[in-house]
């Protein structure tokens, strides 16, 4: 497995592994650097993500939390000219790609001798982190809000974690899962780097399956951001490896009412925030890594584009009748897919990756709502 540093990209400090801080003493959100590339070795046996540990922060393989996540189906399919790679990350274990991000920070914790954590979420991330711990024999407290789905609380539950409901908005479910983290430990997916580590598998994942081709553009949900980085981490390793020469086009999906990168990256406000949340996996109003997801969108000269809901239910139905049956949060790339289209942005002869996150049974209540 590779050696790594866990440093702070703003003000440059670096913290050796085994660290348990969850973001630097200056505030800002840590990231890791894999110090050793080897040779891009697949343990060929290991149906999971975990068939790259080369690329992965060490963890001793008595340490390592797998319910076999990853490793997930590639379906190809020919829209308008436009060859889609979509990846069915909702067949992951609890039903979303945040099982890649909970199987690594668990592992993470467990090696690190931790006993119980603390995450405030009302999805897919608690759901991943309560049974990862569950697993691991680490005790779990997720806070939610009041207002949380029902489904989405009694998966979580199920678990085994304890769901402590907070009235209030998102940033008071925040402040209450941080002082109760005083006492353990916190483990938010909107900050840790280690989540970061597994969700970047993806792309190796992409990169094997594919027989070594390279995407030319990525549709990507953003809500905290991370998903986007893990991406874009996993294909500049390989590329920093020597088996890429260019890096693919992200493009990050963002709805009106949650915006913050598009009005990071374009430099205004963006005024229609009225519209019901839909799309509630991407509902997140202040990412702490919304300037590195629009860094990285710079770099790779993509861009972030607005879906509204209307366009997430066509998605959604486009998606249905595919097969492809998702949440409407996942329904986001195929609306993206057809308005880039319709702009030009992505043409003929092009090949697509549009990772499919979540599983639509997860959200039924939405779908009869909403969807028509
Ligand atoms: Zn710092």
């Amino acid at each position: 497995m590779a050696e790594y540093d866990v440093y702070c990209s703003n003000c440059g400090k670096t913290y050796g592994k085994g660290t348990l801080l969850w973001r630097c003493e200056c505030g800002s959100p840590l990231d890791i650097k894999i110090k050793t590339y080897g040779k891009f070795s697949i343990e060929k046996e290991n149906y999971s993500m975990w068939r790259y540990k080369s690329l992965l922060p060490s963890i001793k393989p008595e340490n390592i939390t797998s319910l076999k996540e990853g490793f997930t189906p590639i379906v190809e399919r020919n829209v308008a000219g436009i060859k889609i790679w979509y990846k069915l990350d909702f067949l992951n274990p609890t039903g979303s790609f945040k099982d890649r991000g909970a199987s690594m920070l668990v592992s993470y914790l467990r090696e690190q001798g931790i006993r119980e954590v603390v995450e405030d979420s009302s999805g897919n991330a608690g759901a991943a982190l309560s049974a990862y711990c569950s697993v691991a024999g680490i005790k779990c407290k997720v806070f939610v809000p009041a207002s949380a789905p029902e489904g989405k609380i009694k998966q979580i539950s199920s678990y085994g974690a304890e769901v402590i409901p907070v009235e209030g908005s998102r940033e008071d479910v925040n402040k209450a899962a941080l002082k109760a983290a005083r006492k353990s430990y916190y483990a938010g997916h909107l900050w840790n780097p280690f989540f970061i580590e597994g969700l970047k598998t993806i792309s190796f994942e992409v990169y094997e399956m594919t027989g070594g081709r390279v995407p030319d553009t990525i549709l990507v949900p953003v809500g905290s951001g991370g998903l986007l980085i893990g991406i874009y981490k996993g294909f500049r390793e390989l590329k920093e490896a020597g088996y890429l020469d260019h890096l693919p086009r992200l493009i990050g999906i963002q709805t009106p009412r949650f915006a913050r990168v598009y009005e990071l990256l374009y430099n205004k406000k963006v005024r229609s925030k009225s519209e019901a949340i839909l799309a509630d996996g991407i509902a997140v109003p202040d990412p702490p890594r919304a300037h590195q997801v629009a860094r990285i969108i710079e770099e790779t000269e993509g861009k972030i584009i607005l879906v509204y809901n209307e366009e997430i239910a066509q998605g959604f139905k486009e998606l249905a009748r595919m097969g492809l049956y998702v949440e409407p949060t996942s329904a986001t790339v195929q609306a993206a897919f057809r308005k880039l289209l319709s702009e030009k942005f992505i043409s003929r002869g092009e090949a697509v990756l549009a990772p499919l996150t979540g599983i639509g049974l997860k959200a039924t209540d939405k779908i009869i709502r909403y969807m028509g």
